[in-house]
């Protein structure tokens, strides 16, 4: 596996262990050439998947390609890699299970929006406003008044946690 810091090809493996799911095994890599520190995935890959966009063309669905458009929505933010992992393998599961193999990216979309607002709702409104393609502030209003609406939300959740762990004054 190609170091995806330098691009040294020598890096060794130091830990590999199943997902809290096993659906996937984790590798923790170092390469010997800059330090640099990474992971990888090893899954299971059911079925060929391909995408098919607004203007008709299909391209092969590429997973890191939506595990990059994930990640920028996640930028910053502390949500556990597992977590992300079993995200995208439930997404991509879906995918696999529920299409003949062809996958408008609108569906793709929705899936991940639906993903990421079990995970973290900052990533949710980021993808959300990348992928509805926001022109309108009302558009942004919208969907954190969803957000608001949802007593179950994960920011919900947090702060109902900070609130009960605060000192009793
Ligand atoms: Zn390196």
């Amino acid at each position: 596996m190609r170091c995806p810091y330098c691009g040294g090809l020598d890096t060794q493996v130091k830990d590999s262990r199943p997902t809290e799911d096993a659906s996937s095994i984790r590798r923790r890599r170092i390469c010997p050439d800059c330090g640099g520190r990474f992971t990888t995935f090893e899954r299971v890959q059911l079925r060929e998947l391909q995408v098919v966009k607004k203007n008709g063309r299909r391209a092969p669905f590429d997973r890191d390609k939506l595990v990059r458009s994930v990640q920028v929505a996640l930028r910053k933010r502390s949500v556990e890699p597992d977590r992300v992992e079993r995200m995208i393998n439930g997404v991509v599961r879906q995918l696999e299970s529920q299409t003949d193999g062809d996958i408008p990216t609108e569906r793709i979309g929705e899936l991940v929006m639906e993903g990421l607002k079990a995970l973290d709702d900052v990533a949710y409104v980021r993808f959300a406003s990348v992928y509805r393609n926001f022109r309108e502030a009302r558009d942004f209003n919208a969907i954190v008044g969803e957000l608001e609406a949802e007593p179950d939300s994960a920011q919900t959740r947090e702060t109902a946690r900070q609130r009960r762990d605060a000192p009793a004054t």
